[in-house]
């Protein structure tokens, strides 16, 4: 096991993903892109710390920064700039110079759309500078305990008390930037139990986070209480609240639109559809990675750190969850 620590002090565990076989109870070496020895997490961190840092503009007032973990957007008002995530924790001194370079404003508030090491690593530098941080209000309790995902090997410290929301909701707020009105909103557990969708008008440009992976297989972190249910029913909100023209931030990945994320919550309703028959058939989640249920979606999906086999087994897991807690 390889364990990193993190500029704020807490650790990340590197595990193989021997650790899924402590889920399945069954032997298990990944087969995708993460090879023998090395997590999803672990391929995502080298991803996030080597990646050059990329500003696109979307409109005179948003910017996307991208490399340095998930997406961040920067909204910029007279004399601020609003910040939606903050990456990961190694590389907040770059983000934030690269916020300032775009938006020629100190970042006074930050967003946090999710609980995760790659989109609230700069929380430690933002809240010790006086940011309010603003989330649900899931996302304080995550962050204020020990974050453990064991299929994709990830197990989180507890974040410091700067590091935590100062502003948080529960269904959704709306707060005002400039002359751009975010409306932050909730539609209950999908990528974890604490996801902000922030839609930005009149801009027109919605930020989702890790919701949405543009364009590869997501992680659905049950162990924070996602679900693959979660995740279809807030792609249906979110698609029914968006039109042609909006620009759509995904948590990784470049700018979409919305016939990509048509095309993708149609991917994961028929994956899960698939695995769904699978689990009622009495399968192992062994039997449903070996049943290939994704195949022809890999191509296409297959090629981001989360390898078809993990996916799989994400969605397996999630499905036996809601089954349990719906007995
Ligand atoms: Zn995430």
């Amino acid at each position: 096991m390889r364990i990193l620590r993190n500029a704020r002090g807490s650790l990340v565990f590197i595990g193989a993903l021997v650790c899924a076989v402590v889920i399945s109870g069954t032997a298990f070496r990944a087969t995708g892109q993460a090879g023998t020895g090395e997590t999803v997490i672990q391929k995502a961190i080298e991803q996030f710390e080597s990646s050059p840092l990329k500003t696109t503009a979307l409109d005179k007032d948003i910017w996307m920064l991208s490399g340095d973990g998930g997406n961040v957007a920067a909204i910029v008002a007279e004399g601020s700039t609003l910040l939606i995530d903050s990456g990961v924790d190694s590389r907040v001194s770059e983000l934030n110079a690269a916020s300032f370079k775009a938006t020629s404003r100190p970042v006074t508030r930050l967003v946090n759309t999710h609980c995760h090491f790659d989109h609230t690593g700069g929380n430690v530098y933002f809240g010790s500078e006086g940011v309010t941080i603003i989330a649900q209000e899931n996302v304080k309790k995550q962050l204020s305990s020990e974050q453990n995902v064991p299929l994709i090997g990830l197990r989180d410290g507890r974040y410091p008390t700067q590091a935590l929301p100062t502003v948080t909701y529960s269904n959704s707020m709306t707060v005002n930037q400039g002359g751009e009105k975010l409306t932050l909103v909730n539609y209950g557990p999908a990528h974890t139990d604490g996801d902000t969708i922030i839609y930005i008008a009149p801009a027109n440009v919605a930020v989702v986070g890790d919701i949405f992976s543009n364009h590869f297989y997501p992680i659905i972190d049950v162990a924070s209480g996602g679900s693959i249910d979660g995740m279809i029913h807030s792609l249906d909100q979110i698609l029914a609240q968006t039109d042609q023209q909006t620009k759509i931030v995904p948590g990784h990945g470049p700018v979409a639109t919305r016939s990509e994320l048509q095309e993708y919550r149609d991917m994961l309703a028929q994956v899960r559809q698939r695995i769904k028959v699978l689990v009622a058939s009495g399968k192992t989640i062994r039997e449903a990675v070996a049943a290939a249920p994704t195949k022809d979606f890999d191509a296409r999906w297959g090629s981001g750190y989360v390898p078809a086999d993990v996916f799989v087994r994400m969605v397996f897991t999630s499905l036996i969850a809601s089954r349990n807690t719906n007995r």
